[in-house]
């Protein structure tokens, strides 16, 4: 017998039964926290990863018989050289074999420049933000402009349990409470009209189990980090936690429960006023979103 996977449990799983136990615990995740109603439009914001692409495929496996809920992908090609052209290729392949419509947007489409333009602009400005500071503000944007304009009902993304571990020992290590409250499987702090609710069905789904599950299928995906990755922060964060897993099992588990404890307190506390941006009209905790932050500041 050849077995794949060690369970935390410590039990050793063939193939097949690996790939059982794995979407069983995804569909257990989906059930616990109610990701998804009766009826539903999700649009999944796939990048072309493992994570996402292993979100889509399932979200639409596990809901396909489902006639009033529909799953549809949505990638933004940022302009990051050939490693935006590979993860875009992969992705139209894998939804044309699959028959799942996909939606295709781009930063210079939506915002005049690719993603490696503006980061020199930021630079040229002096401004201290990071490639993915900068990625990551107009991510957000696109995807919940887009996901309105397609008429979402929910934005699944593909965040696994160690980048939820990782995030929750980040916002401890510097203190920030308010950012910690937005965390979850359903992220935001409370339903704000004009902000798509998002869901993050492999939330509970190690790293390791994820990259499994989607070799094993086979799907067409690159396991290399993104060129432009400069989280040197995020990193000693994500190499202290797999020490910690390796010593002492369920280390992350045990993190992210401990924040689903607490979880309904810090919502409570860090509610806030719903506000929406005068330039654009996206949510945003202040008076002009990050988005529109940054390219006053470039222009
Ligand atoms: P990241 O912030 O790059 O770790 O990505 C987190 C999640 O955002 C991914 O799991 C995807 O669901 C989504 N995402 C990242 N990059 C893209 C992209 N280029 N297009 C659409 N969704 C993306
Ligand atoms: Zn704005």
């Amino acid at each position: 017998m050849k077995y794949v996977y060690s369970s935390p449990s410590g039990g050793k799983l063939t193939k097949e039964e690996f790939l059982t136990y794995f979407e069983k615990k995804v569909r257990k995740t989906i059930r616990v926290n109610k990701l998804v109603g009766k009826k539903e439009k999700i649009l999944v914001a796939v990048s072309g990863g493992k994570d996402s692409t292993t979100t889509l495929y399932l979200l639409n496996k596990l809901n396909h018989k489902n006639k009033n809920v529909s799953v549809e992908g949505l990638f933004i090609d940022v302009g990051i050289g050939d490693y935006s052209k590979v993860n875009k290729k992969n992705i139209v392949e894998f939804c044309e074999k699959h028959k799942l419509k996909l939606h295709l947007t781009s930063f210079r489409e939506e915002f005049g420049y690719n993603l490696c333009y503006i980061r020199d602009l930021v630079k040229a400005k002096g401004i201290k933000w990071k490639s993915c500071t900068v990625c990551g503000i107009l991510k957000r944007n696109l995807l919940n402009r887009k996901a309105k304009e397609l008429k979402a009902t929910k934005l699944a993304t593909g965040h696994n349990l160690d980048d939820e571990a990782q995030a929750i020992m980040m916002n401890m290590f510097k203190n920030t409470m308010p950012v910690m409250a937005r965390l979850g499987s359903t992220s935001g702090v409370s339903k704000q009209k004009g902000f798509v609710p998002r869901i993050k069905p492999l939330y509970m789904s190690s790293e390791e189990e994820v990259k499994l599950y989607s070799k094993l299928m086979g799907f067409p995906v690159k396991y290399d980090f993104c060129p432009c990755r400069v989280g040197a922060y995020r990193k000693e964060v994500a190499d202290l936690l797999n020490t910690f897993e390796k010593n002492h099992k369920q280390t992350k588990y045990s993190i992210v429960n401990s924040l689903l404890e607490i979880l309904p307190e810090l919502k409570k506390k860090y509610k806030g006023k719903v506000s929406y941006c005068t330039q654009c009209g996206e949510p945003s905790s202040g008076k002009v979103c990050n988005s529109c932050n940054l390219f006053n500041k470039i222009k």
